[in-house]
């Protein structure tokens, strides 16, 4: 699947353009302060997004290219921008972030900036070039660009010190500000890159401080290449722009990778790579892991049948993801807005690898996406529960599907500088929000549900508005007269097999829970679904005991008795099976309840598909 619409053309881009995500990283080194090379509505337009997301003011300074700078060059205006930057805030530091005017111009910020400090000895302002024109990449990208920049931009100094380096990628102010907290707990002395937590999660004060007075400090940043490993907590971060990957490469610092610490597993792997480093397991976290376990035991009931979309940065969507798949929640549809080949291929095997566990529509994972194939994915895909940005709010109130909002930017929200979804608290409280979606929508949408499975029939009621179990009779009844209808919707001997209703029962026998790949006879496991005109959905799973040894009913090989009868019975609700083979005698016996019996051997699901395709083209 495409994840965008079938022109050159996105519809609301999943994705902050890439200055945003530089401006986000600088706010994290401590007196440091940005300026946009480029046009002014940038700069105000990240500020904008930023402001109202971690609800702080934020500082950034623009060289305000016009008709004449675009033109002509914008030198000029940037060597005037950093002059009353400098003379106006006194910063230790000051990032140029490129946006896309810039970058189509063609302007050389490094050697705008070489030049304007060799102009300047004794300046005393570390300068820091970052190439982030906003339509090479997304806000992801971007956030590791500026941490690439300011490693390579900082003269370092590569004595040894004992310390680690630990680079954070896109996390809130309150989950770095967990990850110091954690390595302080743990006795672990940590350089963290960068540390926006207090600069973007500030406290009260009486008199507004315009320079970032807190994060990591420019000293820090030097005593990088002094450190004796680094742990880069990013899945995706590209190695030509990963810090890690330079302080290896230049100063000879080994590093690991690892995923954002949101789930059990990824929290543990954090939690011994610091012990690794020296750190030592408290009774605080080993509290905290074990809150996490339980909450996990009483919520799995809650969770087992909910069906998720994810979409953000591609390490937000990866780790959430590993969240749900150890939650027992289906990750239907996941997606970034990034484009990351490593992305699909990485979140699909994890949901892979849950695949045998839980059947229904095929999971979606995809890049570069857009809004729009993101709603359209979850219209199609039937999905209870949606973990995302504000971004996605448009299609919580098209579909009524919660929104969990859990990542950069939430617009319509308060509190987004303090979201936790890392470490095992963290985690846990993630958990908690979206478990607690899923009860709403099932507490809130049940009744409706139900009176639409049972009592709505496609073109209304068919005995006019005092339609009710009364007057219509019960289910069962009044599908058993519709030819092979069994779940819902108005009886109709003439109708052609399945178009009457709105719903109709297909059981599958699979061993593997994705294909149709054993006799009906065989069968230990059949797969229900729900299908209707163009649509299908996973429903349940039927468990028939071992048919190990017996057969398919062909009437020369001997079954265990009651094999048969048994197949029969949990498939006698259901108007059609789909079976590899199919013997005589339950063929017989199921088309004598009216009951299809259909030989496959594809996907489940494209068998399903085809069958609701059928009913589409009957209607
Ligand atoms: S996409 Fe380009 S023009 Fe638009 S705000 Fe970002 S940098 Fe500026």
């Amino acid at each position: 699947m495409r994840g965008r619409n079938a022109v050159s053309l996105a519809v609301n881009p999943c994705k902050m353009c890439m200055p945003m995500g530089s401006s986000t990283a600088m706010y994290g080194i401590r007196g440091c302060m940005t300026i946009l090379h480029g046009s002014q509505g940038c700069s105000t337009y990240i500020r904008r997004h930023m402001a109202t997301h971690y609800n702080e003011p934020v500082d950034i300074g623009s060289s305000s290219l016009t008709e004449h700078g675009t033109v002509m060059g914008g030198e000029g205006n940037l060597v005037k921008g950093l002059d009353n930057m400098i003379r106006l805030y006194g910063p230790e530091a000051v990032a140029v972030a490129t946006t896309c005017l810039a970058e189509t111009i063609g302007e050389d910020v490094p050697r705008i900036l070489r030049d304007y400090a060799s102009e300047r000895p004794g300046l005393g302002v570390t300068l820091i070039p970052i190439s982030s024109s906003g339509y090479s990449g997304t806000h992801f990208e971007g956030y590791f660009k500026a941490l690439r920049s300011v490693v390579e931009a900082v003269a370092m100094d590569g004595a040894p010190n004992g310390r680690i380096n630990v680079v954070v990628g896109p996390a809130s102010p309150a989950d770095v500000r967990f990850l110091k907290s954690l390595m302080k707990q743990m006795g672990v002395d940590a350089i963290l890159l960068p540390d926006i937590s207090d600069n973007l999660d500030a406290g009260h004060e009486d008199e507004y401080d315009r320079l970032p007075r807190k994060g990591t400090s420019i000293d820090d940043v030097k005593k990088m290449a002094g450190s004796s490993k680094t742990i880069e907590i990013s899945t995706f971060v590209p190695e030509e722009l990963s810090p890690a990957a330079y302080l290896k490469e230049r100063y000879g610092v080994p590093f690991v990778r690892l995923n954002l610490p949101a789930g059990l597993r990824d929290a543990d792997a954090l939690v011994s790579e610091l012990e690794g480093c020296g750190g030592r397991m408290t009774e605080e976290i080993a509290g905290q892991r074990s809150r996490l376990l339980d909450a996990m035991v009483d919520s799995h009931k809650h969770n087992a049948d909910g069906r998720a979309a994810v979409f953000g940065e591609p390490d937000f969507v990866y780790a959430v993801v590993r969240l749900m798949t150890e939650n027992g929640i289906t990750p239907a549809i996941s997606a970034t807005g990034s484009r990351s080949k490593a992305f699909t291929r990485t979140v699909s095997a994890e949901i892979e690898g849950v695949g045998s566990m839980k059947a229904g529509t095929k999971p979606l994972v995809f890049d570069d996406a857009d809004f729009l194939a993101i709603e359209e994915a979850i219209a199609d895909a039937g999905v209870d529960v949606m973990v995302g940005s504000s971004d996605g709010r448009r299609i919580e109130d098209r579909h009524g599907i919660p929104l969990v909002r859990a990542a950069f930017p939430i617009h319509d929200r308060i509190g987004g500088q303090r979201v936790r979804m890392l470490g095992y608290d963290g985690c846990l409280s993630l958990l908690d929000r979206i478990t607690n979606s899923l009860i709403a929508k099932v507490e809130t949408t049940f009744r409706k549900d139900l009176y639409r499975r049972y009592y709505q029939w496609e073109d209304g009621p068919a005995s006019g508005p005092d339609m009710a179990l009364g007057a219509v009779g019960a289910p069962d009844e009044a599908c058993r007269d519709g030819n092979t209808c069994v779940s819902s919707g108005p009886p109709s001997s003439s109708a052609p097999a399945g178009a009457c209703l709105k719903k109709s029962l297909v059981a599958a026998a699979s061993k593997s829970g994705m294909l149709i790949d054993t006799h009906f006879g065989h069968a230990d496991d059949l797969y229900i679904y729900e299908v209707w005109p163009g649509g299908m959905r996973f429903k349940e799973h039927r468990s028939v005991g071992s048919g190990d040894g017996s057969c398919c009913g062909m009437g020369r090989e001997r079954l265990p008795p009651g094999r048969i009868a048994a197949l029969v019975r949990a498939v006698e609700d259901c108007d059609a099976v789909l079976a590899m083979r199919m013997g005589e005698s339950p063929t017989m016996k199921l088309g004598a309840m009216g009951i299809r019996c259909i030989t496959a051997s594809g996907r489940i699901e494209d068998e399903v598909r085809k069958m609701s395709k059928e009913m589409e083209d009957h209607r």
